[in-house]
């Protein structure tokens, strides 16, 4: 049972309804909504424990959903949510958009950001991705610019009015990230990470939260759920593939996941075809087969000197394989009622 108090609730309205939902054995717990406070109970009580409540001072509307009591669920909100990144000049994911995020796995260089943002932005993407801080398997790996790779990523987004997505790694950088970025990423080796998601939920800004390579998908829509429980609604989930037997690809993209996350939840979910597949020649396929399948986007990695790349170079699109994608893409987008998403406020003309 989800119990949504009234904006004007007070505290002691608030206490008297989960003292109630106590006393019929049912054990509440706040979570944040935009304007109010909401009780949220795994159990769903009686029809008359739900009239009762109800009735409660201060109480705005119970919800009571058939099978998990959940604010990522559609039983809690039918419609899909669309979520705004970059303010009122950005883009929104989500409905009928279908929003291309693209650029380097890592931020490496003043260079290599211009370069690969120029083929991005005239590509037609509607939003730049980029790590600053890198989660890298081995410690001698490249662990990312850190702090001078965010400066790196907003000269980009000042530069093309495309907004920015960067991975935080550590529950003690979010403010920071939050500060430079316009969205949140976590990656599939901190899904879990519950500390980070809590953190990232208070943030204030849209989170792009990635499914954990070993995740079934209900781990992952719980994951989601510590975001909304901190009271950010602005939740995007990404299939990035999981592990399975087969070495051919580097992991295997689960697009069923995405058919089904679409049924199970009203946020929007992109695909990263290239941390799944880690081969370009296999993205492009899969961005089709994304979009088709109901895919709210894309999250896709482009070098323009792959072989230099500090990170991920092998499964990168260099630019004309990026721009042949964009090409493709768009009829296939417009198939299944979507059209390509692009900030509010284009810029580069100005570059
Ligand atoms: C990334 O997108 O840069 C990344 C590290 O992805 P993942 O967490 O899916 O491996
Ligand atoms: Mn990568």
């Amino acid at each position: 049972m989800i119990v949504v108090m009234s904006p004007q609730a007070t505290t002691e309205q608030t206490e008297l309804a989960s003292a109630l939902l106590r006393d019929h054995g049912l054990t509440p717990v706040p979570a944040k909504a935009a304007d109010s406070t909401l009780l949220v109970s795994e159990g769903s009580g009686t029809p008359e424990l739900a009239a009762s409540v109800e009735h409660s001072a201060g109480v705005e509307r119970v919800v009571v959903i058939p099978g998990s009591q959940r604010l990522t669920s559609r039983g809690f909100r039918p419609h899909d949510t669309r979520v705004t990144i970059g303010g009122q000049d950005g883009v929104t994911v989500g409905g009928t958009g279908f929003l291309v995020i693209a650029g380097p796995c890592a931020v490496e260089s003043p260079q290599q950001m211009t370069t690969v943002v120029d083929v991005v932005a005239d590509g037609g993407a509607g939003m730049l991705r980029g790590g600053a801080f890198k989660p890298r398997t081995s410690p001698y790996s490249f662990q990312g610019l850190g702090v001078a790779g965010l400066a790196l990523l907003a000269e980009q987004r000042s530069r093309t009015g495309l907004p920015v997505v960067t991975e935080v790694v550590a529950p003690s950088d979010v403010e920071r990230v939050a500060e430079e970025s316009d969205m949140l990423q976590i990656g599939t080796r901190n899904m879990q990470n519950f500390d980070l998601l809590r953190e990232a939920g208070a943030s204030g800004r849209p989170v792009l939260l990635k499914r954990g390579m070993a995740a079934t998908i209900e781990e992952w829509l719980l994951a989601a759920e510590y975001l909304m429980q901190m009271g950010n609604g602005d939740v995007v989930l990404c299939e990035r593939g999981i592990r399975s037997f087969d070495r051919n690809t580097r992991f295997t993209l689960d697009l069923s996941a995405v058919a089904e996350a679409k049924r199970l939840t009203h946020l929007p979910v992109l695909v990263d075809p290239s941390h799944s597949t880690g081969q370009p020649h296999l993205v492009g396929p899969m961005s089709l087969a994304a979009a088709a399948c109901g895919a709210d986007g894309l999250l896709i990695d482009v070098h323009t000197n792959a072989r230099s790349a500090l990170c991920d170079g092998a499964q990168a699109l260099d630019a004309a394989q990026f721009t042949d994608l964009m090409d493709r893409l768009g009829p296939v987008a417009e198939a299944v009622g979507r059209t390509l998403v692009q900030p509010r406020s284009r810029s580069l003309a100005q570059v």
